[in-house]
Protein backbone atom coordinates (compact mmCIF):
# COMPACT_ATOMS: atom_id res chain seq x y z
CA UNK A 1 0.00 0.00 0.00
CA UNK A 2 1.35 3.31 -1.10
CA UNK A 3 1.40 6.48 1.16
CA UNK A 4 3.62 9.10 -0.57
CA UNK A 5 1.44 12.30 -1.15
CA UNK A 6 0.11 11.29 2.66
CA UNK A 7 4.22 10.81 3.55
CA UNK A 8 4.80 14.40 2.11
CA UNK A 9 1.61 16.43 3.15
CA UNK A 10 2.63 15.41 6.77
CA UNK A 11 5.77 16.62 6.70
CA UNK A 12 5.02 19.91 5.29
CA UNK A 13 2.34 19.87 7.62
CA UNK A 14 4.53 18.71 10.91
CA UNK A 15 6.44 22.74 9.74
CA UNK A 16 3.29 24.09 9.97
CA UNK A 17 0.81 23.09 12.97
CA UNK A 18 2.24 21.07 16.41
CA UNK A 19 2.49 17.40 15.67
CA UNK A 20 0.67 18.35 11.98
CA UNK A 21 -2.98 18.19 12.81
CA UNK A 22 -5.73 20.04 14.45
CA UNK A 23 -6.40 17.62 17.11
CA UNK A 24 -3.90 15.18 18.47
CA UNK A 25 -5.21 11.65 18.28
CA UNK A 26 -4.90 12.09 14.55
CA UNK A 27 -1.39 12.22 14.79
CA UNK A 28 -0.78 8.71 14.43
CA UNK A 29 2.79 7.31 13.85
CA UNK A 30 4.47 6.98 11.38
CA UNK A 31 2.38 9.05 9.83
CA UNK A 32 -1.95 10.04 9.21
CA UNK A 33 -2.92 9.31 6.30
CA UNK A 34 -4.32 12.56 4.28
CA UNK A 35 -7.93 12.12 2.86
CA UNK A 36 -9.54 13.06 -0.31
CA UNK A 37 -13.11 12.69 -0.19
CA UNK A 38 -15.46 10.49 2.10
CA UNK A 39 -18.53 8.79 0.82
CA UNK A 40 -20.72 6.13 3.17
CA UNK A 41 -18.76 4.05 4.62
CA UNK A 42 -15.84 4.56 2.54
CA UNK A 43 -12.92 7.28 3.25
CA UNK A 44 -10.67 7.79 0.22
CA UNK A 45 -6.92 9.12 1.19
CA UNK A 46 -4.57 11.30 -1.68
CA UNK A 47 -2.66 8.50 -2.49
CA UNK A 48 -5.98 6.76 -4.01
CA UNK A 49 -6.51 4.23 -1.13
CA UNK A 50 -9.91 3.23 -0.07
CA UNK A 51 -11.14 2.07 3.94
CA UNK A 52 -13.90 1.11 5.31
CA UNK A 53 -14.55 3.52 8.17
CA UNK A 54 -14.95 2.37 11.92
CA UNK A 55 -13.84 6.27 13.26
CA UNK A 56 -16.58 8.29 11.44
CA UNK A 57 -14.80 11.06 12.67
CA UNK A 58 -15.24 10.10 16.17
CA UNK A 59 -18.81 9.44 16.21
CA UNK A 60 -19.75 12.10 14.52
CA UNK A 61 -21.45 10.29 12.08
CA UNK A 62 -24.24 7.65 12.08
CA UNK A 63 -25.61 7.95 8.73
CA UNK A 64 -21.99 7.70 7.04
CA UNK A 65 -20.54 10.49 5.32
CA UNK A 66 -22.04 12.24 2.86
CA UNK A 67 -25.20 11.34 3.27
CA UNK A 68 -27.43 12.57 0.59
CA UNK A 69 -30.45 13.60 2.18
CA UNK A 70 -28.44 15.80 4.39
CA UNK A 71 -26.16 17.02 1.52
CA UNK A 72 -29.42 17.91 -0.11
CA UNK A 73 -31.13 20.30 2.61
CA UNK A 74 -27.61 22.25 3.01
CA UNK A 75 -26.84 22.83 -0.63
CA UNK A 76 -30.78 24.63 -0.79
CA UNK A 77 -29.53 26.36 2.17
CA UNK A 78 -26.77 27.77 1.43
CA UNK A 79 -28.84 29.91 -1.56
CA UNK A 80 -30.30 31.85 1.59
CA UNK A 81 -27.53 32.65 3.42
CA UNK A 82 -25.36 30.63 6.06
CA UNK A 83 -25.09 32.85 9.16
CA UNK A 84 -27.10 35.73 10.14
CA UNK A 85 -26.41 36.83 13.86
CA UNK A 86 -30.22 36.54 14.54
CA UNK A 87 -32.75 34.04 15.82
CA UNK A 88 -33.87 31.09 13.09
CA UNK A 89 -37.39 29.21 13.32
CA UNK A 90 -35.47 26.02 13.38
CA UNK A 91 -33.93 26.68 16.68
CA UNK A 92 -37.54 26.31 17.90
CA UNK A 93 -38.28 22.82 15.67
CA UNK A 94 -34.24 21.63 17.41
CA UNK A 95 -34.73 22.34 20.27
CA UNK A 96 -38.37 20.83 20.19
CA UNK A 97 -37.43 17.50 19.20
CA UNK A 98 -34.34 17.37 21.59
CA UNK A 99 -36.91 17.76 24.32
CA UNK A 100 -38.63 15.01 23.12
CA UNK A 101 -36.07 12.77 23.72
CA UNK A 102 -34.69 14.16 26.44
CA UNK A 103 -37.56 14.62 29.00
CA UNK A 104 -34.53 16.13 31.45
CA UNK A 105 -34.06 18.77 28.98
CA UNK A 106 -36.85 21.69 28.94
CA UNK A 107 -34.61 24.16 27.98
CA UNK A 108 -31.13 24.16 26.17
CA UNK A 109 -28.60 26.47 23.94
CA UNK A 110 -27.14 25.79 20.88
CA UNK A 111 -23.13 25.97 21.02
CA UNK A 112 -20.45 25.19 18.34
CA UNK A 113 -18.72 22.25 20.20
CA UNK A 114 -19.01 19.18 22.53
CA UNK A 115 -15.81 21.41 24.65
CA UNK A 116 -18.18 24.53 24.92
CA UNK A 117 -21.44 22.65 25.97
CA UNK A 118 -19.40 20.68 29.23
CA UNK A 119 -17.95 24.13 29.55
CA UNK A 120 -20.92 26.25 29.99
CA UNK A 121 -22.81 22.97 31.65
CA UNK A 122 -20.46 23.53 34.85
CA UNK A 123 -20.29 27.20 34.66
CA UNK A 124 -23.99 26.70 35.04
CA UNK A 125 -23.85 24.37 38.00
CA UNK A 126 -21.50 25.81 39.45
CA UNK A 127 -23.47 29.42 39.07
CA UNK A 128 -26.66 27.52 40.24
CA UNK A 129 -25.77 25.97 43.07
CA UNK A 130 -22.71 28.60 44.03
CA UNK A 131 -20.87 25.80 44.93
CA UNK A 132 -17.04 25.41 43.11
CA UNK A 133 -16.04 21.76 43.16
CA UNK A 134 -16.72 19.04 40.68
CA UNK A 135 -16.81 15.21 40.56
CA UNK A 136 -15.61 14.12 37.29
CA UNK A 137 -14.41 10.62 36.48
CA UNK A 138 -11.36 9.35 35.82
CA UNK A 139 -10.17 9.03 31.97
CA UNK A 140 -13.77 10.37 31.25
CA UNK A 141 -13.17 13.54 28.24
CA UNK A 142 -15.52 15.95 28.34
CA UNK A 143 -13.22 18.51 26.13
CA UNK A 144 -9.90 20.64 26.24
CA UNK A 145 -10.84 22.92 28.85
CA UNK A 146 -9.36 23.80 32.12
CA UNK A 147 -11.76 22.42 34.85
CA UNK A 148 -11.79 18.71 33.22
CA UNK A 149 -8.28 18.52 31.52
CA UNK A 150 -7.44 17.09 35.47
CA UNK A 151 -6.00 13.36 35.63
CA UNK A 152 -6.40 11.61 38.86
CA UNK A 153 -3.31 11.52 41.10
CA UNK A 154 -2.13 8.91 43.26
CA UNK A 155 -5.39 8.25 45.65
CA UNK A 156 -8.91 8.29 43.89
CA UNK A 157 -10.33 11.01 46.19
CA UNK A 158 -6.97 13.16 45.80
CA UNK A 159 -6.70 15.91 44.00
CA UNK A 160 -5.38 15.22 40.49
CA UNK A 161 -2.71 16.17 38.62
CA UNK A 162 -3.20 18.48 35.34
CA UNK A 163 -2.96 16.18 31.86
CA UNK A 164 -1.43 19.69 30.33
CA UNK A 165 0.85 22.57 30.95
CA UNK A 166 -1.08 25.73 31.35
CA UNK A 167 -4.00 24.81 34.05
CA UNK A 168 -3.89 27.08 37.19
CA UNK A 169 -3.24 24.70 40.14
CA UNK A 170 -6.77 26.10 41.52
CA UNK A 171 -8.89 25.06 38.97
CA UNK A 172 -7.05 21.32 39.67
CA UNK A 173 -7.80 21.28 43.31
CA UNK A 174 -12.10 22.14 42.08
CA UNK A 175 -12.07 19.24 40.05
CA UNK A 176 -11.96 15.68 41.92
CA UNK A 177 -11.27 12.39 40.10
CA UNK A 178 -13.84 8.96 41.02
CA UNK A 179 -12.96 5.64 39.46
CA UNK A 180 -16.06 4.93 37.49
CA UNK A 181 -18.17 1.86 38.28
CA UNK A 182 -17.30 2.53 41.71
CA UNK A 183 -20.20 4.04 44.27
CA UNK A 184 -18.46 3.60 47.34
CA UNK A 185 -15.56 6.18 46.64
CA UNK A 186 -18.33 8.43 44.56
CA UNK A 187 -20.34 8.51 48.16
CA UNK A 188 -17.07 8.92 50.38
CA UNK A 189 -15.96 12.05 48.15
CA UNK A 190 -19.28 13.82 48.28
CA UNK A 191 -19.47 13.14 51.81
CA UNK A 192 -16.15 14.83 52.56
CA UNK A 193 -16.38 17.54 50.05
CA UNK A 194 -19.44 19.98 51.15
CA UNK A 195 -19.40 22.33 48.37
CA UNK A 196 -19.04 19.86 45.14
CA UNK A 197 -21.55 21.67 42.37
CA UNK A 198 -21.55 18.65 39.68
CA UNK A 199 -20.45 15.48 38.99
CA UNK A 200 -20.10 15.14 35.46
CA UNK A 201 -19.40 11.92 33.78
CA UNK A 202 -20.10 10.09 30.38
CA UNK A 203 -22.64 7.60 31.08
CA UNK A 204 -20.94 5.38 28.56
CA UNK A 205 -17.48 5.84 28.34
CA UNK A 206 -16.26 6.30 25.14
CA UNK A 207 -13.21 8.00 25.15
CA UNK A 208 -11.08 5.39 27.65
CA UNK A 209 -11.50 2.51 25.16
CA UNK A 210 -15.19 1.35 25.99
CA UNK A 211 -15.92 1.34 29.00
CA UNK A 212 -19.77 -0.07 29.93
CA UNK A 213 -21.64 0.81 33.11
CA UNK A 214 -22.10 -2.20 35.81
CA UNK A 215 -25.81 -2.69 36.21
CA UNK A 216 -27.67 -0.05 37.90
CA UNK A 217 -24.51 1.98 38.29
CA UNK A 218 -26.02 5.18 36.77
CA UNK A 219 -28.83 4.57 38.96
CA UNK A 220 -27.56 4.33 42.24
CA UNK A 221 -25.30 7.33 40.93
CA UNK A 222 -28.39 8.75 40.57
CA UNK A 223 -29.35 8.14 43.93
CA UNK A 224 -26.48 9.58 45.63
CA UNK A 225 -26.17 12.70 43.95
CA UNK A 226 -29.86 13.49 44.47
CA UNK A 227 -29.28 12.89 48.57
CA UNK A 228 -26.27 14.92 48.74
CA UNK A 229 -27.81 17.16 46.47
CA UNK A 230 -25.14 17.74 43.80
CA UNK A 231 -26.14 17.83 40.07
CA UNK A 232 -25.79 15.34 37.88
CA UNK A 233 -24.25 16.42 34.55
CA UNK A 234 -24.28 13.32 31.76
CA UNK A 235 -21.97 14.27 29.29
CA UNK A 236 -24.03 12.57 25.77
CA UNK A 237 -22.19 13.63 23.26
CA UNK A 238 -21.12 10.25 22.47
CA UNK A 239 -24.06 8.80 23.04
CA UNK A 240 -26.93 10.89 22.59
CA UNK A 241 -28.74 9.40 19.49
CA UNK A 242 -26.27 6.85 19.79
CA UNK A 243 -27.09 3.99 22.44
CA UNK A 244 -30.63 5.29 22.13
CA UNK A 245 -32.25 8.59 20.18
CA UNK A 246 -32.97 9.57 24.05
CA UNK A 247 -28.84 8.44 24.74
CA UNK A 248 -28.27 6.94 27.38
CA UNK A 249 -30.55 8.58 29.77
CA UNK A 250 -33.20 6.65 27.83
CA UNK A 251 -31.38 3.50 27.50
CA UNK A 252 -30.72 3.12 31.53
CA UNK A 253 -33.87 4.91 32.39
CA UNK A 254 -32.14 7.57 34.26
CA UNK A 255 -32.59 11.48 34.68
CA UNK A 256 -29.77 13.75 34.62
CA UNK A 257 -29.95 17.12 36.06
CA UNK A 258 -27.77 18.98 33.20
CA UNK A 259 -27.18 17.10 29.58
CA UNK A 260 -24.91 17.86 26.83
CA UNK A 261 -24.67 16.59 23.42
CA UNK A 262 -23.26 17.03 20.16
CA UNK A 263 -21.55 14.84 17.94
CA UNK A 264 -24.18 13.47 15.91
CA UNK A 265 -26.28 16.02 16.91
CA UNK A 266 -24.06 18.63 14.31
CA UNK A 267 -24.98 15.83 11.80
CA UNK A 268 -20.98 15.87 10.72
CA UNK A 269 -21.42 19.89 11.36
CA UNK A 270 -19.32 21.67 14.64
CA UNK A 271 -22.50 21.61 17.26
CA UNK A 272 -22.64 21.47 21.18
CA UNK A 273 -25.79 21.74 22.93
CA UNK A 274 -26.43 21.53 26.98
CA UNK A 275 -29.53 21.50 28.84
CA UNK A 276 -31.41 21.52 31.63
CA UNK A 277 -34.45 21.89 33.53
CA UNK A 278 -36.06 25.08 33.25
CA UNK A 279 -35.04 26.52 36.79
CA UNK A 280 -31.62 25.59 35.83
CA UNK A 281 -31.48 26.81 32.59
CA UNK A 282 -33.11 30.27 33.09
CA UNK A 283 -29.46 31.21 34.77
CA UNK A 284 -28.37 31.32 31.39
CA UNK A 285 -27.85 34.83 30.03
CA UNK A 286 -29.40 36.40 28.68
CA UNK A 287 -31.93 35.37 31.46
CA UNK A 288 -29.72 34.66 34.17
CA UNK A 289 -26.36 35.61 35.55
CA UNK A 290 -24.40 32.83 34.16
CA UNK A 291 -22.87 34.48 31.09
CA UNK A 292 -22.36 32.46 27.90
CA UNK A 293 -22.78 33.60 24.27
CA UNK A 294 -21.02 32.82 20.73
CA UNK A 295 -20.89 34.28 17.36
CA UNK A 296 -21.57 31.26 15.38
CA UNK A 297 -24.04 29.76 18.31
CA UNK A 298 -26.98 28.25 16.57
CA UNK A 299 -25.27 28.17 13.09
CA UNK A 300 -28.17 27.68 10.61
CA UNK A 301 -25.92 24.86 8.42
CA UNK A 302 -25.15 22.77 11.81
CA UNK A 303 -28.64 22.75 13.14
CA UNK A 304 -30.22 21.69 9.66
CA UNK A 305 -27.55 18.99 8.93
CA UNK A 306 -28.07 18.02 12.68
CA UNK A 307 -31.80 18.17 12.61
CA UNK A 308 -32.08 16.57 9.18
CA UNK A 309 -30.02 13.52 10.69
CA UNK A 310 -32.25 13.10 13.72
CA UNK A 311 -35.36 13.38 11.26
CA UNK A 312 -33.72 10.26 9.34
CA UNK A 313 -32.68 8.58 12.37
CA UNK A 314 -36.15 8.57 13.58
CA UNK A 315 -38.38 7.94 10.18
CA UNK A 316 -36.07 4.64 9.66
CA UNK A 317 -35.16 4.10 13.04
CA UNK A 318 -31.70 3.44 12.16
CA UNK A 319 -30.13 3.47 16.08
CA UNK A 320 -31.71 -0.32 16.40
CA UNK A 321 -30.30 -1.24 12.58
CA UNK A 322 -27.32 0.21 13.02
CA UNK A 323 -27.11 -1.65 16.91
CA UNK A 324 -28.00 -4.69 15.17
CA UNK A 325 -25.57 -4.87 12.32
CA UNK A 326 -22.54 -3.87 14.93
CA UNK A 327 -23.90 -6.72 17.35
CA UNK A 328 -24.23 -9.26 14.22
CA UNK A 329 -19.81 -8.02 13.44
CA UNK A 330 -19.04 -8.23 17.47
CA UNK A 331 -21.17 -12.13 18.24
CA UNK A 332 -18.81 -13.34 15.08
CA UNK A 333 -15.70 -11.69 16.60
CA UNK A 334 -16.16 -13.02 20.36
CA UNK A 335 -16.69 -16.28 18.86
CA UNK A 336 -13.41 -16.19 16.80
CA UNK A 337 -11.19 -14.36 19.01
CA UNK A 338 -9.33 -16.09 21.52
CA UNK A 339 -6.61 -14.08 23.29
CA UNK A 340 -8.51 -9.94 22.91
CA UNK A 341 -12.12 -9.27 24.04
CA UNK A 342 -14.91 -7.53 22.24
CA UNK A 343 -17.55 -5.10 23.62
CA UNK A 344 -20.26 -3.67 21.57
CA UNK A 345 -23.56 -1.37 23.11
CA UNK A 346 -25.52 -0.07 20.47
CA UNK A 347 -23.52 1.14 17.63
CA UNK A 348 -20.41 1.54 19.45
CA UNK A 349 -17.90 -1.60 19.97
CA UNK A 350 -14.14 -2.08 20.35
CA UNK A 351 -11.63 -4.84 20.78
CA UNK A 352 -9.01 -4.65 23.59
CA UNK A 353 -5.94 -6.14 23.51
CA UNK A 354 -6.26 -7.18 27.52
CA UNK A 355 -9.15 -7.38 29.49
CA UNK A 356 -12.14 -5.70 29.14
CA UNK A 357 -12.02 -2.93 31.54
CA UNK A 358 -14.43 -1.67 34.53
CA UNK A 359 -12.71 1.94 34.92
CA UNK A 360 -9.73 4.06 33.75
CA UNK A 361 -7.12 2.07 35.58
CA UNK A 362 -7.93 -1.14 34.24
CA UNK A 363 -8.11 0.42 30.73
CA UNK A 364 -4.53 1.34 31.48
CA UNK A 365 -3.20 -2.02 31.07
CA UNK A 366 -4.55 -2.45 28.10
CA UNK A 367 -1.74 -3.19 25.33
CA UNK A 368 -1.68 0.17 23.02
CA UNK A 369 1.38 -0.88 21.45
CA UNK A 370 -0.17 -4.45 20.18
CA UNK A 371 -3.56 -2.22 18.91
CA UNK A 372 -1.53 0.04 16.84
CA UNK A 373 0.07 -3.38 15.48
CA UNK A 374 -3.19 -4.58 14.72
CA UNK A 375 -4.29 -0.87 13.44
CA UNK A 376 -1.93 -1.23 10.66
CA UNK A 377 -2.69 -4.91 9.53
CA UNK A 378 -6.71 -3.47 9.45
CA UNK A 379 -4.95 -0.81 7.08
CA UNK A 380 -2.98 -2.94 4.34
CA UNK A 381 -6.49 -4.71 4.36
CA UNK A 382 -8.45 -1.34 3.44
CA UNK A 383 -10.31 -0.72 7.11
CA UNK A 384 -10.11 1.86 9.10
CA UNK A 385 -10.99 1.53 13.19
CA UNK A 386 -9.55 4.50 15.51
CA UNK A 387 -6.30 4.96 15.72
CA UNK A 388 -5.91 4.67 19.19
CA UNK A 389 -6.81 1.51 21.77
CA UNK A 390 -8.41 4.35 23.95
CA UNK A 391 -10.77 5.45 21.03
CA UNK A 392 -14.19 3.43 20.10
CA UNK A 393 -15.28 2.05 16.67
CA UNK A 394 -18.45 3.58 14.99
CA UNK A 395 -21.16 1.06 13.05
CA UNK A 396 -23.09 3.46 10.55
CA UNK A 397 -25.87 3.14 8.51
CA UNK A 398 -24.04 3.01 5.52
CA UNK A 399 -21.91 -0.14 6.20
CA UNK A 400 -23.21 -2.83 4.03
CA UNK A 401 -23.50 -6.69 5.06
CA UNK A 402 -20.61 -6.84 2.32
CA UNK A 403 -18.31 -3.94 4.11
CA UNK A 404 -19.11 -6.06 7.34
CA UNK A 405 -18.02 -9.37 5.90
CA UNK A 406 -14.95 -7.87 4.60
CA UNK A 407 -14.83 -6.32 7.63
CA UNK A 408 -14.80 -9.43 9.68
CA UNK A 409 -12.66 -11.27 7.69
CA UNK A 410 -9.96 -8.29 7.79
CA UNK A 411 -10.03 -8.69 11.64
CA UNK A 412 -9.62 -12.06 11.43
CA UNK A 413 -6.80 -12.21 9.08
CA UNK A 414 -4.76 -9.21 10.68
CA UNK A 415 -5.44 -10.88 14.45
CA UNK A 416 -4.42 -13.98 13.15
CA UNK A 417 -1.34 -13.96 10.71
CA UNK A 418 1.71 -14.78 12.45
CA UNK A 419 -0.06 -15.12 15.59
CA UNK A 420 2.08 -12.24 16.68
CA UNK A 421 -0.40 -11.14 20.01
CA UNK A 422 0.30 -13.68 22.46
CA UNK A 423 -2.22 -11.97 25.12
C1 LIG B 1 -15.93 14.53 21.62
C2 LIG B 1 -16.32 14.70 23.02
C3 LIG B 1 -16.34 15.94 23.64
C4 LIG B 1 -15.78 17.19 22.98
O1 LIG B 1 -16.52 17.56 21.88
P1 LIG B 1 -15.81 18.55 20.81
O2 LIG B 1 -16.90 18.84 19.82
O3 LIG B 1 -14.66 17.76 20.24
O4 LIG B 1 -15.34 19.74 21.55
C5 LIG B 1 -16.84 16.05 24.92
N1 LIG B 1 -17.30 14.96 25.57
C6 LIG B 1 -17.30 13.74 25.00
C7 LIG B 1 -17.85 12.58 25.75
C8 LIG B 1 -16.79 13.56 23.73
O5 LIG B 1 -16.73 12.34 23.20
Amino acid sequence: MKFNRSRKLYNEALNLMPGGVSSPVRAFKPHPFFVKKAKGSKIYDVDGNEFIDYCMAYGALILGHANDEVRFEIEKKLREGWIYGTPIELEIKYAKLIRKYYPSIEMLRFVNTGSEATMSALRLARGFTGKEKIVKVEGSFHGSHDSVLVKAGSGATTFGVPNSAGIPIDFVKKTLQVPFNDLELLSDVLEKNEDVSAVIMEPVMGNSSLIIPDKDYLREVRKITQEKDVLLIFDEIITGFRIAMGGAQEYYGVKADITTLGKIAGGGFPIGIYGSKKEIMERVAPSGDVYQAGTFSGNPISLLAGYTTLKILEKRGIVNKVAKKAEKLCEALKDSLKRVEVAQIASMFCIYFGKSPKNYSEALKLDKEAYMKFFWRLIEKKVFFPPSQFEVCFMSDSHSEEDIEKTFNAIIEAYETQNWYQG
